[in-house]
This record gives C-alpha cells, sequence and structure tokens, in this order.
C-alpha cells in the first residue's frame, strides 16, 4: 500500500478532497458532483467554485469532513442524467389471498412481502404466520384515527407492528415469532404524528425488553 496525496497509508477513497480539507480545522466545502451518476468530491468553498482539481485521499481523511451534513455549504455542478430507452417489463398480476388491514400493513422483505393481516404476520406467498397483540388505541391526529401500520427492518429479520396516531408498538423477531421490543411513544404528547419506523436513526421510542418491569427512561431509537 502506497502513501496517498494525504500524507497516510491506508485505501483511497472515491471521494477526493481538495488539500484544504487536510487540516485539524477545515474550512466550509462544498460536494461537487463529477458528471458520473451522483458521484461527488468534496472541495473547500473556494476550489469547489474555481473548479480547481481535487486529489485523492484516504477513507479516513474523507469521512472526517464527510460525514457531517452540517458544516456542508451545499451542492455544485449537475448530476449525471441516465436514460434507459428500452421498454420496461409489463407489471404482472397475481391473485393474493393475503389481505393485509390496511394501506401501511404491507411490507418488502429482502425477498418478497410481509403482511399484517387479521391472523397475524403473513409473508405473501408463504405460509409464516406470527401472532401479534397490541393493546386496542383510540388517537387521533389532525383529523386521522389511530390505526396498526407495519415497519421491517432493513435486513428483514425483524418486523415493527406499531399503531399509527397511538402509542403502542412491538418489534418480532421473525426467525421465531418471539417479541423482541416492546416500543411506546408515552403518554406526551397526547395527539402523535404517524408512527415512524422504529429501525430509522432518527425515530424516538421508548423501548423495553419483553418480562422487564420498566423503560430505561430514555426515548431512542430501537435499533432492533
Ligand atoms: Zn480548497
Ligand atoms: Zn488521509
Amino acid at each position: 500500500m502506497e502513501t496517498l496525496p494525504c500524507g497516510h497509508v491506508a485505501h483511497a477513497s472515491p471521494i477526493r478532497l481538495c488539500e484544504h480539507l487536510i487540516t485539524e480545522d477545515p474550512p466550509q466545502w462544498a460536494r461537487r458532483l463529477t458528471g458520473t451518476a451522483v458521484e461527488y468530491d468534496a472541495l473547500c468553498v473556494p476550489c469547489a467554485d474555481a473548479e480547481a482539481t481535487p486529489m485523492v485521499a484516504c477513507v479516513g481523511c474523507v469521512e472526517k469532513i464527510d460525514r457531517d451534513l452540517w458544516t456542508s455549504a451545499g451542492w455544485r455542478g449537475t448530476p449525471e442524467i441516465r436514460h434507459r430507452d428500452e421498454p420496461q417489463s409489463a407489471p404482472d398480476s397475481l391473485p393474493c389471498e393475503v389481505i393485509p388491514l390496511n394501506d401501511h400493513c404491507l411490507a418488502a422483505l429482502p425477498s418478497g412481502w410481509l403482511a399484517l393481516t387479521a391472523d397475524g404476520l403473513v409473508t405473501i406467498g408463504g405460509d409464516k404466520i406470527h401472532a401479534v397483540s397490541l393493546p386496542a388505541e383510540e388517537g387521533e391526529f389532525n383529523g386521522r384515527t389511530a390505526a396498526p401500520a407495519l415497519h421491517v427492518s432493513p435486513d428483514g429479520r425483524f418486523a415493527a407492528v406499531v399503531t399509527d396516531y397511538g402509542r403502542h408498538g412491538v418489534v418480532i423477531d421473525l426467525a421465531d415469532g418471539s417479541v423482541a421490543l416492546e416500543l411506546d411513544r408515552g403518554t406526551y404528547p397526547p395527539r402523535r404524528p404517524r408512527s415512524r419506523s422504529p429501525f430509522w436513526g432518527t425515530a424516538r421510542w421508548s423501548r423495553r425488553r419483553p418480562g422487564t418491569a420498566s423503560t430505561d427512561g430514555s426515548r431512542r431509537p430501537a435499533n432492533a
């Protein structure tokens, strides 16, 4: 492995930097699109505006700059618009006997679909059924009433059944149908918007392992 222009013997990042960002206290910077898809380089604002040529830097140097959205002064350039001038396949229509409870009770698995039905969690095309029970709720928000909703973790291992505009939720381990976490949005505020997926880092839920007596008191993501 050779020494990179940033001064480090490390793996090169596909994102290049201008020399002014290789410092402990970097100046304001911008992402400049390279013209290939949405690939970009990171340059200090004067270099970005002057179309200066960036240099190869290691993944560590780039991550130090690129991880913080709030220090970026925005974007320069335009992305590449790719065209696919060929017919797309026609959509198929297949009979399906699995009926989700509502439009928000169907979620994509890495291979296939999962639905929340009157019988519990059912995979479409498969016959896996896991019972789910949540406390009945009567919340409402801006004229919308509490209703069940389904989210699936990106790896398809866990499903979260939550009450939109309500308080409670539960995370089910799809491997065996066991309850991995109980979710609770608490009693404040009394009116709640739709439930965000607990698998997103920005979603706030209090979580409790089943069988434990109390919540841990924090409101943090349930990264099951
Ligand atoms: Zn610069
Ligand atoms: Zn470096």
